[in-house]
């Protein structure tokens, strides 16, 4: 499965390219970094959330890992207050909500894409019309990945990383 480091920082990418290349003005609200990584990684929150109702004797199978939150229908649910925001004319938090939304989307697809299934588990993208699990693409070929692969991919990433933001200066257009 993709490590946190890869989630946060593939959802970061994204979200600066499409600022340097589609936006002309790049001029970010003060917490879009944070937000933007937070989104990258908000589905795994189910990995803590559900070993804490685990231990607290609360089992709530719809928050085990790889439940609800990693259905498209919970990333979609940021689209709500995005679209308030956006009719209410508060710009900050309409690109919040849907940095939100799409970063959680973004989660799911990378899941898909180069997970291979932590212990086999698969994504419900139906939820909640289907409670059905389907498999990661490369469980679909029963292509296994080494773990050093993500471990050496999140360093890969970090790296680029630090240099295209030094490169383009970004953190001056954060304001
Ligand atoms: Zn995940």
């Amino acid at each position: 499965m993709p490590f946190a480091v890869t989630h946060a920082l593939l959802t970061l990418f994204a979200v600066l390219l499409y600022f340097d290349f589609f936006q002309k003005k790049t001029i970010f609200p003060p917490h879009t970094i944070f937000i933007a990584a937070l989104a990258g990684l908000l589905p795994d929150l189910d990995i803590p959330l559900s070993g804490l109702l685990n231990l607290l004797g609360i089992p709530f199978p719809l928050l085990d890992h790889r439940g609800i939150l990693h259905s498209p229908f919970f990333g979609l649910l940021f689209f709500i207050p995005a679209v308030y925001f956006m009719h209410a004319k508060k710009r900050h938090l309409k690109i919040y909500s849907f940095l939100l939304s799409l970063g959680v989307l973004f989660h799911i697809f990378l899941d898909y894409l180069i997970g291979v299934g932590d212990g086999h588990l698969g994504l419900p993208f139906l939820w909640p019309f289907n409670a059905v699990k389907y498999p990661p693409l490369l469980a679909l070929f029963h292509i296994q990945i080494p773990i050093i692969f993500y471990l050496g991919l999140d360093a890969i990433l970090l790296l680029v990383f630090i240099l295209y933001d030094e490169y383009k200066h970004k953190i001056k257009n954060f304001i």
